[in-house]
């Protein structure tokens, strides 16, 4: 099929006949039909389906310009998203959906159709809670994260693969708007209430002790290339039902920290958890819940990583302490990583709903520098133990 032989952005029509001349999903007999489901400012995502028999397919594709900006992006994005969602997939089947085909003159990925699972972040706005979360996730992260380090792999493996993964384009993105500019203004991107100025000068633009912890988890974002991450695990890439969960969206992975992508996870619970006791506050099942996801996560993750590393390499150098200092650390990273993803959040243009969703400036005011303390208090207080308890005080205080 000639016509497919070079890059062309796919609509609702064309994406039909796609489907069935080239992927062969369909027969051209059927009757098909399609919609843009993309809600991402990135790529474009399309299901085409079967209405008589309900039979599905997604199919995401990548643009040379940025959707939002129309600034150029990798394309080599799109060829990791493929190669990593089937890594994944090995690897915790029950957690990623299955991927049918890859394009990479279309820049295209065809993929199990998802639908039954909603947008966490979304489906936690409307208060929804998920009572399997903490064991799935601390699942899936143990499971996807562990098994593709030198702890598992050969070393010749490892660096083949760290070779295929870099991913600089889109790392750059991370280590200027989570890493940098909340901190360093230097693009002058950053969106701030101006109720709120003050306040981020204060306790972002100028205090120093936290721009060395900040500065040294985004030399360990860019020098560590401990895993194969996910690199965007916000609850807007993690989809959930009452029966489980599925993670997509892996464009931006890469030999990271594994605390990048648990920190991730950690920070937008956080949002969510403040975003409630500023909008819904009697909601304590909510705010129950969503507190003990926390810990509980915290707790399954090491005890799933040191479970996972008794199977690891045999190097007799690795048999005892080390194995706890890898757990400790990942869960100070987890910590660290939390509070620059909530930060980032807050203050960044990639705002979330957590914060955008509050209209009214009574309550976003004091709700934004509450998250910017917690985010604070867990980048300085990572090394030692985190207590929720603090959490709760410190949004109290701004209550
Ligand atoms: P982007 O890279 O642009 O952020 P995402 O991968 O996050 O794109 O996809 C955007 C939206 O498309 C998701 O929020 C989801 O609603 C929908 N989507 C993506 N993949 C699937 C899938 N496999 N099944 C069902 N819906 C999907
Ligand atoms: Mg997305």
């Amino acid at each position: 099929m000639n016509k497919y032989n070079e890059h062309f952005l796919l609509d609702t029509e064309s994406v039909k006949d796609y489907v069935v001349s080239k992927l062969n999903y369909f027969k051209p007999e059927e009757n098909i039909d399609a919609q843009e489901i993309g809600d991402g400012n990135i790529n474009y995502v399309f299901k085409v389906w079967n209405p008589l028999t309900g039979k599905s397919i997604i199919v995401k594709q990548a643009d040379k310009l940025l959707r939002s900006s129309g600034r150029p992006l990798d394309m080599y994005r799109n060829r990791i998203e493929a190669e990593i969602l089937k890594i994944q997939r090995n690897l915790a089947p029950e957690y990623v959906p299955e991927i049918y085909f890859y394009d990479e003159n279309m820049y295209v990925l065809a993929m199990e159709d998802i639908s039954e699972f909603k947008n966490m972040r979304t489906e936690m706005l409307n208060g929804k809670i998920f009572a399997h979360f903490s064991d799935n996730v601390s699942t899936f992260l143990a499971d996807t994260l562990i098994p593709t380090t030198d702890l598992f792999i050969s070393r010749s493996e490892k660096k083949n693969n760290v070779k295929k993964f870099m991913n600089p384009e889109l790392c750059d993105i991370s280590e200027d708007l989570v890493f940098t500019e909340p901190y360093w203004d230097y693009k002058k991107r950053n969106i701030i209430l101006k109720e709120n100025l003050d306040f981020v000068k204060e306790n972002l633009y100028d205090d120093k002790v936290l721009h060395f912890e900040v500065a040294k988890l985004r030399d360990r974002f860019m020098n560590y290339p401990q895993a194969l991450i996910h690199g965007d695990l916000h609850s807007g890439s993690i989809f959930a039902n009452d029966s489980g969960i599925k993670i997509i969206d892996p464009e931006f992975a890469f030999y990271g920290p594994i605390g990048y992508d648990s920190g991730n996870v950690i920070g937008n619970l956080c949002m969510s958890w403040v975003n409630k006791e500023f909008t819904d506050a009697s909601n304590q099942h909510f705010i129950d819940w969503i507190k003990a996801s926390i810990l509980d996560i915290m707790i399954k993750l090491e005890s799933k990583i040191t479970t996972k590393l008794k199977e690891s390499t045999e190097n007799g150098l690795y048999k005892y302490s080390f194995k706890q200092f890898y757990t400790n650390s990942i869960i100070e990273d987890t910590y660290g990583y939390a509070g620059t993803e909530i930060i980032r959040r807050v203050v960044g243009d990639s705002k979330v709903k957590e914060v955008t969703s509050v209209e009214d400036p009574v309550t976003r005011i004091p709700m934004e520098r509450a998250m910017i303390k917690v985010g604070i208090y867990l980048i300085k207080n990572r090394y030692n133990s985190i207590d929720l308890n603090d959490l709760q005080k410190i949004i109290n205080v701004e209550k």
